[in-house]
């Protein structure tokens, strides 16, 4: 269920139900001439959206505007970039209000430049000072305890920052090459558009030898994504 589309008391029995709060993390950037722009917060969101069909949690809404150091092109040819300070801080802002909903587990799951990327960093570090803020403030100083975490709770586990694809789904990644393609050609397949690879020239990365856009096919997307879909309901359910 998705949270912008949630009424007050169906947040109130998430909450009591302790359902986890998963949080899309992404950008706008270029994704080669035949992929939407939003295609690494979109991924993610397409994804999780299958995921609540297995596992009860909420979908938040996006970190749409994300950090890409303009890596494959200028805003000319769709990449916006924030600074990476700003962007941890207003993040950390969102997660804190999260935790104030009273959500107990909430896991931010990123694909764009993975969980370490820049934007990945910023929020784990957004994370990583918001859960000893909280310790402290509920349990003051020396709040690691006398006895072993597993006793009272493991202070880093309210907040975590996963990437979308598991090392143990098994499925390789790239940008806007046979596997990012595939997966959208899966999840959303309006938004790509492959004749659009049939122009010249085409930036490398829709090019590489063993990687290249065009051999992406719905079927391949299928069993990538479902295998990613699978490994993340296995995790979340831990
Ligand atoms: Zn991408």
């Amino acid at each position: 269920m998705r949270l912008e589309n949630m009424l007050p008391r169906q947040l109130k029995h998430a909450i009591d139900e302790n359902w986890p709060l998963l949080v899309p993390a992404g950008c706008i950037e270029n994704h080669g001439p035949h992929m939407a722009l939003g295609n690494d917060t979109i991924l993610v969101r397409e994804v999780l959206d299958r995921v609540a069909e297995r596992i009860p949690c909420v979908i938040a809404p996006a970190f749409w505007y994300g950090v890409t150091g303009y890596a494959v092109s200028g805003p000319d040819e769709g990449t916006m970039d924030m600074d990476t300070d700003v962007f941890g801080h207003y993040a950390k802002e969102v997660l804190r209000a999260f935790l104030e909903m009273g959500f107990q587990k909430i896991l931010v799951v990123i694909h764009h430049q993975g969980t370490g990327g820049p934007e990945g960093l910023a929020l784990q570090r957004a994370a990583g000072q918001l859960m000893f803020e909280k310790a402290v403030a509920e349990r003051g100083r020396g709040w690691w305890g006398e006895h072993p975490p597993e006793t009272h709770g493991n202070a880093f586990s309210t907040l975590r920052v996963l990437d979308l694809i598991r090392p143990e789904s098994g499925v390789g990644g790239d940008h806007a090459g046979f596997y990012e393609t595939a997966f959208l050609l899966y999840l959303r397949p309006e938004l790509v558009n492959m004749n659009a690879l049939g122009e010249e020239p085409l930036p490398w990365f829709c090019t590489r030898d063993g990687d290249r856009s065009e051999d992406a096919t719905v079927e391949e997307g299928k069993r990538m994504v479902e295998a990613i879909i699978g490994a993340l309901v296995i995790e979340l359910s831990k």
